[in-house]
């Protein structure tokens, strides 16, 4: 019963976001791109992926988190939070969801470890909105740790915020669609793709580290938006090609990586 239900889940949702983002990336494009370019069987697999496999882990996984987190957290603390109002509690869930995902976001940059992982999102040579789902599951499951955390340790109820997690999902895989749609001042406050497609150029250091809004950028100084699209997308290390390959990359001592089929280094920029 269930198996039919998450197919049906996944085609409804492939159906529902093609026939918004395609129209989009057809008559505002970033870049001259075919629907089918390279690799896009490779995201399509990802996008599978997370609907079909991944998904209900990564759910189940939340749910014991946010369990364990009700054991440790003093009871005090979250009837204190609890006596504001929840217009108080929604702004400090969202302001705090952001200061973790920017900063942890970061750290996937820096920290060798959390990179390994989270260069296969940074593999895609080719961006639109499908390209969004291309993401390790262990680096879904530490996004989505850090997004909840607050909500989790402040004991606010998700259902509250559930129009603003499904905008936030929505918005992750605009800001990686292949559109070029000038947000004006408004692109201070929302992020937009012209800021996520260069934090996907080829530099590990490219800043743009923020989702739905790029002040944290903008705070600390990592803000970047040149005003036109970055000549090439991807990561300048070797990755191997495939959707089985690249989950098992991350996870796999280099020495076997080594007879695996390699992208060949790129030269630099
Ligand atoms: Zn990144
Ligand atoms: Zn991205």
């Amino acid at each position: 019963m269930k198996i039919p239900l998450s197919i049906l889940g996944a085609g409804l949702s492939f159906l529902f976001l093609a026939a918004l983002f395609w129209p989009l990336e057809r008559v505002f494009p970033a870049k001259a791109q075919r629907i089918l370019r390279p690799n896009w069987w490779t995201d399509l697999a990802f996008f599978l992926g997370q609907y079909l496999l991944w998904g209900a882990c990564v759910l189940a996984l939340l749910q014991l988190f946010r369990g364990w987190l009700e054991l440790v957290i003093p009871v005090g603390f979250r009837s204190v939070v609890k006596s504001q109002p929840w217009w108080l509690q929604a702004t400090e869930v969202i302001l705090l969801s952001d200061f973790l995902v920017y900063w942890g976001h970061r750290l996937q940059h820096r920290v060798g470890f959390l990179w390994r992982f989270h260069a296969i999102h940074h593999s895609a040579e080719h961006l639109d909105w499908l390209a969004a789902h291309r993401e390790h599951p262990l680096d879904t499951i530490y996004t989505m740790g850090l997004i909840n955390l607050p909500a989790f340790l402040m004991g606010f109820p998700l259902e509250t915020l559930a129009g603003l997690l499904a905008f936030r999902g929505l918005w992750a895989i605009y800001i990686h669609s292949n559109v070029r749609l000038p947000l004006g001042r408004l692109r201070v406050l929302i992020g937009a793709p012209e800021l996520h497609h260069w934090h996907h150029s080829r530099e590990r250091d490219a800043g743009n580290y923020a989702n739905i809004s790029p002040l944290m950028d903008l705070w600390f100084g990592t803000y970047r938006c040149p005003g036109h699209e970055p000549e090439a997308f991807g990561i300048k290390e070797p990755m191997p090609k495939g959707y089985v390959n690249q989950l098992l990359h991350p996870v796999l001592p280099k020495k076997f990586l080594l007879n695996r089929s390699l992208n060949p280094p790129c030269s630099s920029n």
